[in-house]
């Protein structure tokens, strides 16, 4: 990963916001990030307000629509408590145990389940000062670095989820298809074709093909 020199504002990364299913940059697989510039530096910080306002405890990129293989993260939930991490291009290993436990999804506004995951997992990463971060992780920190970690391969909670509750929830799943289609026929959101070509942008912008 390279740091590059100030590039000109993006205006997606102006822009950010949440995401909700089945908006397409959260189904597909996000690209490594090799430039690590002031706009992806200012989306980082972006993506911590903006997982604040909503309660969460933790962000992919892809939940705000860039298509880039880091998430954020603070268990504490509120600034100033706990401890701010980014974990850029990550890899996790080692999962040992089992662990259920319920969660939710800022992509999936409403929808909590039980989900089951390894207890501990490790993870090595690269921080946003461009230094190697590798973790042991136990506890509810294991669990929502797999939870974003998830996100990065394009997978919700909601596709790890036994037969029976994945049946539960693919009504709201359906519900939010519909809201998604109906807005995109309001021309609120742009079609999935231009969505889709945004993604494109953004990947050429700072990932290898
Ligand atoms: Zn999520």
């Amino acid at each position: 990963m390279e740091s590059s020199a100030p590039a000109r504002v993006d205006a997606a990364i102006n822009a950010l916001q949440l995401v909700e299913y089945p908006h397409p940059a959260l189904l597909r697989r996000t690209k490594p990030v090799v430039r690590l510039d002031a706009d992806l530096r200012d989306a980082v910080a972006r993506m911590f307000d903006i997982m604040y306002e909503a309660q969460g405890v933790g962000l992919a990129a892809n939940q705000v629509a860039l298509p880039y293989r880091l998430f954020v993260v603070n268990v504490a939930g509120q600034r100033g408590d706990g401890e701010e991490l980014v974990f850029i291009n990550p890899v996790l290993s080692r999962p040992r145990g089992t662990a259920v436990q319920e969660e939710g999804c800022l992509s999936l506004p409403g929808v909590r389940m039980d989900v089951r995951r390894p207890e501990r997992v490790a993870v090595e990463a690269w921080s946003l000062e461009g230094e190697p971060i590798r973790l042991d992780l136990d506890g509810l920190l294991a669990r929502v670095v797999q939870h974003e970690f998830d996100h990065l391969e394009g997978r919700l909670f909601t596709d790890r989820l036994p037969e029976a509750a994945a049946l539960e929830v693919r009504r709201d799943l359906e519900s939010f298809r519909e809201v998604f289609v109906g807005k995109q026929s309001r021309g609120e959101l742009p079609g999935t074709a231009a969505l889709l070509a945004e993604l494109d942008r953004l990947e050429a912008a700072r990932c290898v093909a």
